[in-house]
């Protein structure tokens, strides 16, 4: 479950203040699929960021699965991300000199033994349906498959939580329709909350949740229910 209380964030550049996220209160409960929309610049990524314990906060509360992310520190927040957040990035952010196993084994090395962080990380690869690319560094493989690599990291630590920003930002139609299935299979087996940061109105309709946001504020917020009474009442 994620909750955030009257979240108030803003950036400063040398005098000036933007103020990026304005009294930001919003409740996701568990094993749900959301899709965040809006403007660029509107506080999508910078939403997203908060919740993940990435970004501190100026103002207001944000509770992840019971922990109080708005006051832990920098370890604090790492171990909740272990725990209980994987996060999947539109430029896939793998690391060029490791081969796809050794990326998808990186969130596990201080957590288990060797032996066991392998087995991990390989039945992670396979879940993505990658198990014939383990041995491959990110330039030898696609964008869609380099994605594939980025999700396996983000599910080997069995999260409850995962936050995608723009997951299918830099990848061709099929391929980020692939991607989307892959998430929502991952949702559906294994009862992760799904949030992602999309611009695309066909993968945000296809979400049970739709938060849009406009000048860091939560402009609609659209449920499943909510859009069967809209057409129907
Ligand atoms: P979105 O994801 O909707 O495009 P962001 O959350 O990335 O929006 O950014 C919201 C605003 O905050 C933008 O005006 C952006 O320039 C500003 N911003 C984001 N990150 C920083 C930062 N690290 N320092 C200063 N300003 C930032």
């Amino acid at each position: 479950m994620i909750i955030l209380e009257h979240v108030e964030k803003s950036y400063s550049i040398g005098t000036e203040k933007v103020h990026v996220l304005n009294d930001v209160s919003l409740e996701i409960a568990d094993n749900s699929y959301v899709s965040i929309v809006g403007p660029s610049g509107s506080g999508k990524s910078t939403l997203l960021h908060t919740i993940g314990g990435l970004e501190p906060i100026d103002k207001g509360k944000i509770y992840v699965d019971g922990a109080e992310v708005h006051t832990m520190k920098d370890a604090d927040s790492a171990q909740l991300r272990l725990n209980h957040i994987g996060y999947v990035f539109q430029q896939f952010q793998l690391l060029s000199t490791a081969t796809a196993l050794e990326n998808v084994m990186m969130p596990l090395l201080t957590i288990f033994r060797s032996k066991e962080v392998r087995d991990r990380a390989e039945h992670a690869l396979e879940r993505v349906g990658l198990s014939h690319r383990m041995t491959h560094l990110p330039s030898r493989l696609s964008g869609g498959e380099q994605q594939r690599v980025a999700i396996a990291r983000a599910l080997v630590t069995n999260p409850s939580i995962i936050l995608a920003d723009e997951p299918t930002g830099n990848l061709d139609s099929k391929t980020g329709e692939n991607i989307i299935q892959l998430l929502e299979d991952i949702h559906d087996t294994h009862n992760v909350t799904i949030v992602l940061i999309t611009h695309d109105d066909e993968i945000a309709a296809r979400t049970t949740r739709r938060i849009r946001l406009l000048d860091g504020k939560i402009h609609e917020d659209d449920t499943e229910e909510n859009r069967f009474d809209k057409t129907f009442k």
